[in-house]
């Protein structure tokens, strides 16, 4: 008897000390990355899902519902997330947020006379790797419990991403210097080109909802055929009708999807992180030897 009711003592108290810490997370990238470090300590959900857009997305009733309850809010920063301070708001989340680009020097695009903070920090994966500390550090002050997993996971994370840069960085190398040009649909991959030395050009700025301008996209066109770019990508977010028009207009060739604001689905081809550099990277690589 006493056994028993020992037993059932310990069935009843497992789950109250094992309870996750609840974390959303902005955009599925942040999300897998609260993932990795979190592990079994952490339970994460994404505002943005799988292939979604955070530039254009409007949270719902469903987001508010998410935030309920959550200890941790993670999101980019860098005006990524335009929508996201009403959604606060009109949660009453009291939680404590996160800006896992706190500590990144952002670049800065000028467009039309305009200043704009690049958000596509996680593109640079030493940039990632610094995203991935403040993401430790804010599990440890949300949940110092189980600060010791946290930091045994984000080192041993670290080093993958760490191994993952020096990988993309040989993939790039294997294109000769003058080919390094890629055409994409949204200026996201400012900082993956000032890291490993590719030059991206894209009919849509930073934002991916502004329609391209039809002299700006004469210019990209003829730019295109001069130099003798093929290598045009379309986004796993965004429309693929420009890309088409481009292919058609200018003679590039259509290399494949980029997963460049959003992951995949968990059965798609760049579910985490490091899988999205894993499918992105060589799909570059080979497109950009068809360069001219
Ligand atoms: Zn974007």
């Amino acid at each position: 008897m006493r056994f028993i009711i020992l037993a059932l003592v310990c069935l009843w108290s497992v789950p109250a000390l094992a309870e996750p810490l609840k974390v959303v997370a902005s955009i599925t990238i942040l999300a897998d990355m609260v993932r990795q470090v979190g592990g079994d300590d952490v339970q994460v959900t994404s505002l943005v899902g799988p292939n979604g857009d955070a530039h254009v997305f409007e949270p719902g009733p469903g987001d508010v519902a998410k935030l309920a309850g959550a200890k941790l809010l993670v999101m980019n920063g860098l005006d990524m997330e335009g929508w996201m301070t009403r959604l606060v708001q009109s949660s009453g989340y009291k939680g404590q947020v996160l800006v896992a680009s706190r500590d990144i020097t952002p670049l800065v695009v000028t467009r039309d006379d305009a200043h704009m903070k690049d958000p596509h920090a996680w593109q640079d994966l030493m940039k990632g790797r610094a995203y991935v500390l403040t993401i430790e550090l804010g599990l440890i002050e949300a949940d110092p419990a189980h600060a010791a997993n946290y930091r045994a996971r984000a080192a041993a994370y670290d080093k993958v991403l760490s191994d993952l840069n020096k990988w993309v960085k040989e993939q790039v190398a294997q294109v000769p210097k003058a080919k390094r040009q890629v055409i994409t649909n949204h200026d996201a991959f400012g900082y993956f080109g000032d890291a490993y030395g590719v030059k991206f050009l894209a009919p849509r700025g930073l934002d991916s909802e502004a329609e391209p301008k039809a002299g700006e996209l004469g210019d990209l066109i003829k730019q295109i055929r001069s130099g003798g770019i093929k290598a045009l990508f379309l986004e796993n977010m965004t429309e693929t009708k420009t890309a088409e028009m481009l292919s058609r207009e200018a003679g590039a060739v259509i290399g494949g999807t980029l997963y460049v604001d959003a992951l995949s689905e968990p059965s798609g081809p760049a579910p985490t992180y490091e899988a999205m550099f894993r499918h992105n990277v060589p799909l570059l690589r080979d497109a950009m030897m068809q360069n001219q």
